[in-house]
């Protein structure tokens, strides 16, 4: 236990990194660059809680516009799930179901401030309000009969300002506004989770994404990022401007490809990061660490090439 909590001590000194990651820098460099934007073009992020799309693509969003192009975010849940969070902006040691859904208001105001800093107009952000840390029982137990939400204790989407007012917490209610949303926004490209990512709601999010755009045939249309990637990635913690964004551990042989970052647009990422005022008083350090060189997408949600098929598969 106590060597543990020292290697993830260790490994978060960024000269401990540099040295246990002799490889890391040189392989990102030597990735693709991402494919250039378009004047015109419709991208659309889904951000299973708000600040995801400023970690994984505050860079690329910054681009895109700058390129012409048009970018959407939809979130999928309002953040409302988060025990700590809600005791230290509650100042109570026992957070309430009143306390967690004023949480979720703060996050929703949050997204619209960092939304602000990048430039994406209010009118492109879209909260649909399911229950944060819950989307996995949405498709599993509760995909047709509606989910008591532990800690709002709600059973629909409430919040003011989401698209969906009244829509039961159910899977298919879920996919149903998410698959309108798509239709009505006919997206060019969609930057979502991989389904590699360490959080639930990120692989919920990367498997809708795929059903959704799969049905459409518009599979290709997908690009993937992680957020959560494994052991404390990215490393080292904290704001390091100058180092590179390294390949996450839980998905490294991705078809990943590299977006470059102008100091300036690496500040303006730092910004938006800072608009999340109630997560940077828990996550600073962590948060911080997506300001990086670079940002990372794959064309794919598996590693390229022909399926391992050498796994035996019992009866
Ligand atoms: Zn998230």
């Amino acid at each position: 236990m106590l060597a543990a909590a020292l290697l993830l001590l260790v490994i978060n000194v960024a000269r401990v990194t540099r040295l246990i990651q002799p490889l890391a820098a040189a392989r990102v460099a030597q990735l693709p660059a991402t494919d250039a934007f378009h004047r015109g073009e419709k991208i659309l992020i889904l951000a299973p809680h708000p600040d995801d799309e400023t970690l994984c693509c505050a860079g690329l969003i910054q681009q895109a516009q700058a390129a012409g192009a048009q970018v959407y975010i939809t979130f999928m849940t309002s953040g409302d799930g988060f025990e700590f969070d809600a005791a230290l902006e509650g100042h109570t040691l026992r957070p309430n179901a009143q306390t967690f859904r004023q949480l979720a208001v703060t996050r929703m105001a949050e997204a619209r401030a960092a939304g602000q800093v990048l430039g994406v107009p209010v009118s492109h952000l879209t909260f649909l309000g399911y229950p944060d840390g819950s989307l996995l029982p949405l498709f599993l137990e509760h995909y047709t009969i509606p989910y008591l939400a532990p800690t709002t204790r709600l059973t629909r989407v409430t919040y003011p300002g989401t698209s969906s007012l009244g829509h039961s917490y159910t899977g298919q209610s879920l996919e149903g506004d998410l698959g309108r949303q798509v239709d009505r926004l006919n997206p060019d490209l969609m930057f979502v989770p991989a389904p590699q990512d360490a959080h639930a709601d990120h692989r919920v999010t990367a498997y809708v994404a795929l059903r959704l755009m799969a049905e459409r045939g518009q599979a290709a249309r997908l690009r993937f990022w992680v957020v959560h990637g494994g052991l404390e990635w990215p490393l080292p913690k904290g704001l390091h401007p100058d180092e590179p964004l390294t390949l996450p551990s839980r998905a490294v042989h991705l078809a990943w490809m590299r977006a470059d970052l102008t100091p300036a647009q690496e500040q303006r990422k730092g910004q938006a990061i800072r608009a999340y005022h109630s997560q940077m008083l828990l996550l600073a350090r962590f948060l911080e660490a997506f300001v990086r060189k670079n940002e990372l997408l794959s064309r794919t949600p598996l590693p390229p090439g022909p399926l391992d098929t050498s796994v035996p598969v019992s009866p």
